[in-house]
């Protein structure tokens, strides 16, 4: 973050605390953590997670927030240890939306019924809601989606703690 964008970013938060409540549009999640209380996360003109700014950075269940968040720079320069998710492929046009949930052509958790059934967006813990079948740091996992998929994707930021 450079000087322009952090006095931006103050300049935010003091109009925040004037107006009590704004929406913040962002295209990565880095100026959110330091501005928002919720966060809603956007892939392709819908909604796939949504929670609070605590829960989405420390137990991001989808795995499109899973990479976002593993991209955030940390502070902590003896922090080394965090996995980077790095996704293949390019984001689908928009005008050529995949049929079922519209991640899957670039999930590493993709499953057969990813293709058929687009994914709803649905309240897994208290205040935490995310649109996938398979959702990663979770313990609903197993009771939404069976046994099915479930390998050992869970887990990948349970012990995350920035
Ligand atoms: S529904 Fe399937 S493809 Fe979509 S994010 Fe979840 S695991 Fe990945």
């Amino acid at each position: 973050m450079d000087v322009i964008q952090a006095q931006k970013l103050n300049l935010l938060i003091k109009l925040q605390k004037e107006y009590n409540t704004f929406i913040f549009i962002a295209h990565g999640l880095p100026a959110e953590k330091y501005i928002s209380d919720r966060i809603a996360v956007m892939y392709l003109g819908k909604i796939v997670e949504i929670t609070t700014k605590a829960q989405l950075f420390n137990r991001p269940m989808h795995p499109y927030t899973v990479s976002l968040v593993s991209a955030v720079p940390l502070p902590d320069p003896y922090i080394r240890d965090r996995e980077r998710v790095i996704l293949e492929g390019d984001i689908p046009s928009n005008v050529d939306i995949p049929a079922g949930c519209r991640f899957r052509t670039r999930c590493p958790y993709a499953e057969k019924k990813c293709e058929l059934v687009e994914p709803e967006l649905m309240e897994l813990e208290a205040e935490h809601f995310a649109a996938c079948h398979f959702p990663l740091n979770t313990d609903a996992s197993t009771v939404l989606s069976g046994e099915e998929g479930m390998g050992n994707h869970e887990g990948i930021f349970a012990n995350e703690t920035n």
